[in-house]
């Protein structure tokens, strides 16, 4: 099975098939999910296997079958809800904790757009899906591919297909070149990805469904316009998978404007220092103490916040090591609890905690 060149679906079925808060097979099944590890905090796969079918005939409608239960997970790891550990620990992430909460708070529209956001981040290959020669983020090209086509929206046909072949920068090139959608490639029909994905996507009402056609949501289009207007073809593809993070940033900077005048601002107040520690020497440059300035929560981070992130509170100083080590380092705790009680004002204010802090740091 090696050498897949088409877009795949996670796990057996929907992730959701009603919308969110109706109770139903899916839904009821992916929360109870969501619910199980975010109790334990960190469970082991085979825990969760032993385990989740006796949690979900207590907890939900859930009928004993022999589906395998890594497909319970899976469409979460998709989702970017939860994250394996290389030795096999499942946990929540940031947002994935965050969805819950406000799932249970019955706001559904804020859990609709954390779907949409996380979906932005979900790339081909993925954790929850196997042996994807793809280097794509397929999100971003079906919501920038739909913003485009406005009012003609694409049919289903055009999503079977062509859209999940898919597979390089220049078959979006001749797209943007003659701006016709039907000299983007490919074959033949794979109904998985369609009937799964994009369905569970129309169920939650993040898509709308008219005469065989997907649209953006009504009350969807203002994030789907804030993620993908400004982004280029080219950040809808990846060369190197160990790039992810920084892709994050590269995407963050297409998306969001920064005032360049407030790292400045913040490197005055620093007073030139490294911020972990002023001992720290690095060489002068422009008369000054070279310093590079960081935003403590990452600008990638702005989609999930409705205050602005670019603000002078919200950066540091730091030396050139430092700051690799922040964005490379393998155990970033120490130096990301520095970081937090530097801007603890910033933090309370905005309610982010030390282990919200953590978890955005977090590459996959
Ligand atoms: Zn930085
Ligand atoms: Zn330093």
């Amino acid at each position: 099975m090696a050498n897949i060149y088409r877009w795949q679906a996670p796990g057996n079925g929907k992730i959701f098939d009603k919308s969110l808060g109706e109770s139903s097979y899916m839904n009821s099944r992916t929360i109870a999910v969501l619910k199980y590890i975010g109790q334990k905090v960190k469970v082991s796969q085979s825990e969760f296997e032993r385990e989740i079918k006796t949690y979900l005939k207590n907890n939900t409608e859930y009928l004993e079958n022999n589906s395998t239960p890594a497909h319970f997970f899976r469409p979460l790891l998709f989702l970017g809800f939860l994250k394996i550990s290389t030795s096999k620990i499942l946990e929540l992430t940031l947002e994935g904790d965050k969805f819950l909460h406000f799932y249970e708070k019955a706001e559904y529209l804020k859990c609709k757009k954390y779907i949409l956001n996380q979906l932005d981040n979900s790339t081909y290959p993925n954790i929850a899906t196997k042996d994807i020669r793809l280097q794509l983020f397929p999100f971003r090209i079906l919501f920038k591919l739909l913003l485009r086509e406005g009012e003609k929206g694409l049919t289903k046909e055009f999503i079977r297909e062509k859209l999940v072949y898919l597979r390089e920068y220049d078959d979006l090139a001749l797209y943007e070149k003659y701006q016709d959608i039907e000299k983007i490639a490919k074959k033949d029909e794979y109904d998985k990805f369609y009937s799964w994905v994009i369905n569970s996507l129309v169920n939650i009402e993040i898509l709308k469904s008219k005469k065989g056609s997907y649209f953006i949501a009504d009350d969807m289009l203002e994030d789907v316009e804030g993620l993908y207007k400004n982004l280029s073809f080219e950040s809808l593809f990846f060369n190197d998978e160990t790039l992810l993070c920084q892709l994050d940033t590269k995407t963050a900077q297409e998306r969001y404007k920064r005032d360049s005048r407030l790292i400045l601002e913040a490197k005055v107040r620093d007073d030139f220092t490294c911020q972990i520690d002023k001992k720290h020497k690095t060489f002068i440059s422009k008369g000054v103490n070279y310093v590079e300035g960081h935003h403590v929560v990452p600008m990638f981070q702005q989609k999930n916040y409705s205050f602005n992130l670019d603000d002078v509170e919200n950066i540091t100083s730091l030396c050139p090591t430092c700051h690799r080590e922040i964005h490379s380092g393998d155990d970033k705790e120490l130096i990301l609890n520095k970081l937090y009680n530097l801007n603890l004002a910033f933090m309370f204010t905005n309610g982010i905690s030390q282990e919200d802090l953590y978890k955005m740091y977090y590459c996959r």
